[in-house]
């Protein structure tokens, strides 16, 4: 016997196909990486720009603080030296000076680190005669220009008054002084701003040295966050990817900070779980479909060689032989109907056909199709149905959720074989489909599973109602797709209720009658 090696055509069209997905996967994933900016940058980027605005403010705000103050002092300072040196030039040339004003001047000038000049009202320097700074024409052409200024100043003002300005680059005091006789010199005295000009270089390049501190921090503060948040991030992803290859014993919770992170791992540990059920439930569909099929198959089989070989000649058998066969091509027919059904109102492929339909009536079609049980079983049918409640829906798929119901009802009730069965209004807007048995009633924990596809509480119930399993599953799709509420109310030992409620449609007969 020799191994196949993988070599059938089947085993190459499957590997074929998961080279596809693959492939597919591989294209998707290269896309999602393509199209996304990675978390670590966006951190950094966030970081960077907050601490980028947050230095800006704080150098302009410290900026303008600073200019402010140290204006302020200056002229504080000049106000007050000012008046020093103008009082000092007016009481005359001390001796020491040996009767020279340009010494003396000097000596004010550099006593009081400020500049200090005598013009006249033509703006030329009186004293200093030969200032040490005014060397260059450049000097002698601003003081002509700036005594136009001083004047201006002055102007207006008393004879002992004086005037601060800020000038270019220097704050400036000025006042007039009478040396000789009744032509006044003009006392020019001017603090320079450059400690203010170094201070702000001296802050902006902090500034630059702090951005750069701020850089290199935020770089190691988002690839640190974006670490927390990224790795059990991709630490899931990872694990998606092993569920998504049908792997359900993945965990997702790990170490993780943040409520977000847990409650996502929660999230997909609760999608793995509802995965893995559907899972089960799919493999147990077709187990048990291939059963069902199996079933009638063999008796279909079976019978038509029995009348084959058998009672092909006698009249009697070979009917009753046939009947069977009719019956289980029957079964096998609804099945495939109910498989195909949930199939397609599942995908969405059976769009509703809405009309107004008279509910009352429409219950009542219902019911008939069960005379059979009654008359040949014996069941009992309690029925109240209020008259004239109109609703809108699909008409052949709510006949067959309602339909279900009942059947249920008949298949699951007790030994008294009643079924009760109600259509009221239950609500200004609402009227209640209900249908209630007598038999065992449904398991708290099974309440929620029985509307599941192929779910059965026991396989050995005997139906008088044929049954695939598949028929609350239906139920559930066709009311959810409709948007109707609906329900099941049960006691152990005493039966069960199924309930759909319904929105009145109340313009229908208006529109029917106008
Ligand atoms: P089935 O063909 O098995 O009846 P359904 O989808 O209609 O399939 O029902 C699913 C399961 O729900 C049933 O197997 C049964 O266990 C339970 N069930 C449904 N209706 C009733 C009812 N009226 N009383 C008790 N159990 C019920």
């Amino acid at each position: 016997m020799a191994e196949n090696g993988g070599g059938s055509p089947e085993h190459k069209e499957l590997k074929n196909q998961k080279r596809i997905v693959r492939r597919q996967r591989r294209r998707q994933n290269y896309r999602i990486r393509q199209s996304t900016t990675s978390m670590f940058f966006l951190l950094w980027a966030v970081f960077f720009a907050l601490s980028f605005v947050v230095i800006i403010i704080y150098g302009v705000a410290q900026r303008v603080a600073v200019e402010r103050a140290y204006k302020m002092q200056t002229v504080e300072a000049l106000h007050e030296e000012g008046g020093e040196i103008k009082a000092a030039v007016e009481n005359g040339l001390p001796e020491a000076f040996g009767g020279s004003w340009s010494a003396y001047i000097n000596y004010l000038s550099a006593r009081y680190s400020v500049e200090v000049y005598l013009l006249d009202g033509e703006g030329v320097i009186v004293f200093p005669r030969n200032p040490h700074q005014s060397g260059e024409d450049g000097k002698e052409q601003a003081f002509q220009e700036e005594i136009g200024t001083v004047l201006e100043k002055l102007d207006g003002l008393l004879v002992t008054d004086y005037a601060i300005y800020e000038g270019s680059g220097e704050y400036v005091y000025c006042t007039r002084v009478y040396l000789y006789g009744d032509n006044p010199l003009y006392l020019y005295v001017a603090e320079p701003l450059d400690f203010l000009q170094s201070s702000m270089q001296e802050m902006t390049a902090r500034s630059i040295i702090l951005a750069v501190i701020m850089f290199v921090i935020s770089l190691a503060l988002s690839s640190t966050v974006s670490g927390m948040l990224t790795t059990p991030i991709a630490e899931m992803t990872k694990k998606a990817r092993e569920l998504a290859n049908g792997d359900f014993d993945v965990d997702f919770h790990g170490k993780m900070y943040g409520a977000e992170l847990v409650e996502l791992a929660e999230s997909l540990n609760f999608a793995r779980d509802e995965l893995s059920k559907t899972d089960k439930m799919q493999k147990e569909l077709i187990a048990n479909v291939s059963h069902d099929f199996k079933t009638p198959l063999t008796m279909i089989k079976g019978y038509a060689s029995m009348i084959k070989e058998i009672s092909g000649e006698n009249k009697e058998k070979r009917e009753k032989h046939a009947q069977i066969i009719v019956d289980e091509a029957d079964r096998l027919a609804s099945l495939v109907n109910d498989l195909l059904d949930l199939s397609k109102i599942r995908s969405g492929i059976a769009e509703l056909n809405l009309e107004e339909i008279d509910t009352s009536l429409f219950v009542r079609e219902i019911l008939e199709r069960f005379d059979y049980v009654k008359d040949t079983q014996g069941y009992a049918f309690e029925v109240e149905i209020e008259s004239g409640l109109y609703t809108r829906a699909d008409r052949v798929k709510i006949g067959q959720a309602l339909y279900n119901l009942i059947g249920n009802a008949v298949n699951y009730t007790g030994e008294d074989k009643r079924v009760r069965v109600s259509l009221k209004r239950t609500g200004e807007n609402v009227f209640r489909f209900s249908v209630q048995d007598t038999g065992e009633g449904i398991k708290a924990e099974e309440l929620s599973v029985i509307w599941d596809r192929y779910y059965r509480v026991s396989e050995t119930h005997k139906r008088p109602v044929s049954g695939t399993g598949l028929g609350l599953s239906i139920v559930k799709v066709v009311l959810e797709r409709h948007g109707f509420f609906y329900g099941v109310e049960s006691e152990i030992g005493k039966g069960s209720t199924f309930y759909v409620d319904f929105p009145i449609v109340t313009d229908f007969n208006t529109q029917e009658n106008g």
